[in-house]
């Protein structure tokens, strides 16, 4: 079986202080033993976020990162930076950067192969717009974003990662897709990673759902068998409503 992977994307939320009383408060909640809980500060506080959960089970991710390793990028984040602030995981190609930041499936390919080159787990969002479900095109929408994600990545590597299938019109919405849709799409996904690469792969890659998560609809979601955790935006600022996220998956 697969761990389910359950992850707090505050997104441009929290100080470093805030963040650094949620995550104490988080670790003194429990040890949640087989669940990885992922925090994901924005950058300024990714430090201090995993100086806080040092030796505990729960592991830092960064939003996003850049594809070099050093040089002449103004305001940009490297992975070897963001390993030395203890990051263990990185959000890629959220599609909050796909619509205000110019992302696209190449350059979340060059960023999945930084962060794997680096040890950093990537989180790779997909997820089609509304007009893109309304029109009929969302697993047409779903492949595209998945094979260009992982062009030219092995399967050894892409079994390790986490998908996060997050559709547009659920994300800050209040409106989660249906726990049989989300099923769907993440049986899709993982149909196609079996295609291209093995069945083995597919059976180990861990594929989340996204898009108004929340303590009441959290555990008929987790309970689908194509969806191995959350990755959660707004629901994710308070200690009490995550923390009632990550016991629904046990
Ligand atoms: P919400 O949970 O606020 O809908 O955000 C989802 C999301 O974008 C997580 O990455």
């Amino acid at each position: 079986a697969r761990e389910q992977v359950i992850a707090a994307n505050w997104k441009m939320n929290k100080t470093i202080p805030e963040a650094v009383a949620f995550a104490e408060q988080l670790a003194a909640a429990g040890d949640f033993a087989g669940v990885a809980v992922v925090l994901c500060p924005a950058f300024p506080a990714l430090a201090a976020v995993a100086q806080a959960v040092a030796g505990t089970r729960i592991s830092v991710a960064a939003q996003d990162l850049f594809w070099e390793d050093y040089g002449a990028y103004t305001g940009e984040v490297s992975p070897i930076m963001l390993r030395d602030a203890g990051c263990r995981y990185v959000i890629i190609g959220h599609s909050e950067r796909r619509q205000y930041f110019g992302e696209t499936d190449e350059t979340v390919n060059r960023k999945v192969k930084a962060a794997l080159r680096h040890g950093l787990t990537p989180i790779v969002c997909v997820g089609e717009r509304l007009a893109e479900r309304e029109a009929g095109e969302t697993f047409a929408v779903i492949e595209r974003q998945v094979r260009g994600a992982f062009a030219g990545v092995a399967g050894e590597a892409v079994a390790s990662l986490v998908l996060a299938y997050e559709p547009v019109w659920a994300i800050g919405t209040g409106r989660n897709a249906a726990p049989e849709d989300a099923q769907a799409v993440n049986h899709f996904i993982r149909e196609l990673i079996a295609r291209l690469y093995t069945p083995a792969v597919a059976d180990r890659i861990r594929i989340q759902y996204g898009g108004s998560v929340t303590p009441e609809n959290a555990a008929a979601l987790l309970v689908q068998p194509d969806i191995d955790g959350a990755l959660v935006g707004g629901a994710s600022l308070k200690v009490e409503s995550f923390t009632a996220i990550i016991n629904a998956a046990k």
